[in-house]
């Protein structure tokens, strides 16, 4: 049961970790306690077209409205979930509220407006063997098509086993596309990528921080945008989709275009939003679009 692998976790950590144990405990009581009293939201961040800056799919985000200390970044609260084993339900919740949410903006927008939505799948959901049937269910119980579901994982979680693997593939064959996130940062290894069923890799953010940073050097310049011409120049290769993460700037989008980017998500792009939000960026979009004339009825 949940329970008992939660328990499993906390002996774990206690080993490892020491000392905030206390805290973490009291962290994963309190995680258990959102779960059962709908504590948890969706967010969803906007992944835009950098060309004209339009929307063409979402991430999902979870966050935690937790009564006293308000919203929770997942940042705080995904180890311990992953610890406690409570990531499953947890992961179980966003995997269906952002299936019901994505099929919902496809009945409302048409099949234009929102291209994919993509959401977070850490290691202890691949491991989990019902890993699969939960993600078929849920895009059957929502009526989302499997292609436009995008599921997010980390190379250090691909790495790990034979049962990843298989959940990896299966998923490929159903038609649901895997996006390696954070990319570089992992243990990062050609093969892998090459061995992986990946659709897309998106740039981690610490690839494109500080890429619009002219200092005069040539050398140095060509050093910071390396890594980023490196992976997109590999992504051509194989023929992958790429997303460049975690945007700030305009001069940034100016680079990563240069580059050959043509994806990209980040604060100076939008931020991540409540559905609603998400809904008015559609309507407006939809809006701008019929009112456009048809490209190319200004030629003959
Ligand atoms: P991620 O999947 O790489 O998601 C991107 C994170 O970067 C998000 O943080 C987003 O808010 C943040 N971000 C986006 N643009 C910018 C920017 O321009 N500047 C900066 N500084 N940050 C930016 P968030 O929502 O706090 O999530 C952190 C991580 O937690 C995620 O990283 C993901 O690994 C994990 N996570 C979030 N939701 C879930 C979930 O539902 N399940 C699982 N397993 N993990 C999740
Ligand atoms: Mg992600
Ligand atoms: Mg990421
Ligand atoms: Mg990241």
């Amino acid at each position: 049961t949940a329970k008992q692998r939660g328990e499993a976790g906390f002996t774990r950590y206690v080993d490892g970790m020491g000392e905030p144990v206390l805290a973490h405990m009291q962290l994963g009581g309190e995680l258990r306690r959102a779960l059962d009293n709908d504590e948890l939201r969706v967010v969803y961040q906007p992944i835009m077209r950098l060309e004209q800056q339009r929307m063409v799919g979402v991430e999902a985000l979870v966050r935690w409205h937790h009564p006293v200390r308000g919203v929770v970044s997942p940042a705080e609260f995904i180890p311990a979930a992953e610890r406690t084993g409570l990531i499953v339900p947890l992961g179980r919740f966003v995997l269906r509220e952002t299936c019901r949410q994505a099929a919902a903006w496809l009945a409302e927008f048409g099949p234009d407006a929102l291209e994919e939505t993509g959401l977070n799948v850490s290691a202890r959901q691949l491991h989990d063997p019902d890993f699969v049937s939960d993600v078929a269910a849920a895009l059957a119980d929502s009526g989302l098509p499997c292609e436009r579901l995008i599921l997010e994982v980390t190379e250090s979680a691909v790495l790990r086993g034979q049962q990843v693997s298989r959940a990896l593939y299966e998923l490929d064959r159903m038609g649901i596309r895997l996006a390696l996130d954070d990319f570089g940062t992992g243990e990062s290894s050609l093969s892998l990528l090459r061995a992986f069923p990946a659709s897309i890799v998106k740039l981690d953010k610490s690839f494109v921080d500080g890429i619009e940073i002219d200092d005069g050097q040539p050398a140095a310049a060509g050093a910071r945008q390396a890594v980023a011409r490196a992976v997109i120049q590999l992504a051509h290769a194989l023929g992958l989709g790429t997303v460049a993460e975690g945007i700030e700037n305009p001069e940034q989008v100016t680079v990563l275009r240069e580059l050959g980017y043509t994806l990209g998500q980040g604060f100076h792009l939008a931020q991540p939003m409540t559905a609603d939000g998400v809904s008015r960026l559609l309507a407006q979009q939809c809006a701008a679009t019929v009112s456009r004339p048809p490209a190319g009825a200004d030629r003959p």
